[in-house]
């Protein structure tokens, strides 16, 4: 049985005025997910805000991970408040989101969540393996974002669990926004007998 999951894309604002927006697409499109959802915007404050979540779990996180990078270079991470940092990108995060139109995009597929995420890359560009979204168009670092004091432009956002997905799709999108229709290649990747001979 297949897992179909939805998950929500946001090509961020750097994204779309670089014109990467085709290109991004194309890569969802291409590996077999469905798009039941997409417009552009220009997000309102509340809707961002109410997207990234300042959790201590979150905060957290973007501590965790950038100290790790630091380390993994021997630097010393100039940082020491997970709480402070963690407040600053996220108050950066909300103005960069604001600052230009974005496009949001619901995918559905088997499996979606984790497999946009391996699609997208690492959160830092320059970690990010190529054949990644982030790892083939940005080289982007901890070490730049944070000298400039901004966030990281790393072209896209997707949900990171099918819980935050859900929560993130009713912050973007109306029901009556997510499309039902048939998909050509969903009988090639969940048909089962598909590729059995006909009788
Ligand atoms: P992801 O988008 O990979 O799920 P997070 O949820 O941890 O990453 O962070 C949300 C966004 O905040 C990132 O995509 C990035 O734009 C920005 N960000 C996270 N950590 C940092 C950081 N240490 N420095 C600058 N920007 C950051």
């Amino acid at each position: 049985m297949a897992n179909l999951e939805q998950t929500l894309v946001l090509v961020k604002p750097d994204g779309v005025s670089r014109g990467l927006v085709g290109e991004i697409i194309t890569r969802f499109e291409r590996i077999g997910l469905k798009i039941t959802a997409m417009k552009m915007i220009l997000p309102k404050h509340g809707d961002v805000d109410r997207h990234y979540e300042l959790t201590e779990e979150w905060m957290q996180g973007v501590y965790e991970k950038a100290k790790k990078k630091y380390a993994d270079l021997g630097q010393k991470f100039p940082y020491s408040d997970h709480k402070s940092y963690g407040e600053s990108i996220k108050t950066g995060l909300v103005e960069f989101l604001k600052s230009g139109p974005i496009v949001a995009i619901v995918l559905e597929g088997e499996q979606s969540v984790a497999l946009v995420r391996k699609l997208v890359g690492a959160t830092e560009p320059m970690s990010a393996p190529p054949g990644t979204i982030r790892g083939d168009f940005s080289l982007d670092s901890y070490a730049l974002s944070n000298a400039q004091n901004r966030p990281l432009r790393n072209l896209i956002h997707a949900s990171g669990t099918v819980e935050e997905a859900k929560k993130e799709v009713a912050i973007w999108f109306t029901d009556a926004e997510l499309h039902h229709y048939e998909h050509v290649l969903g009988s090639a990747l969940y048909n089962s007998s598909f590729f059995l001979p006909k009788k």
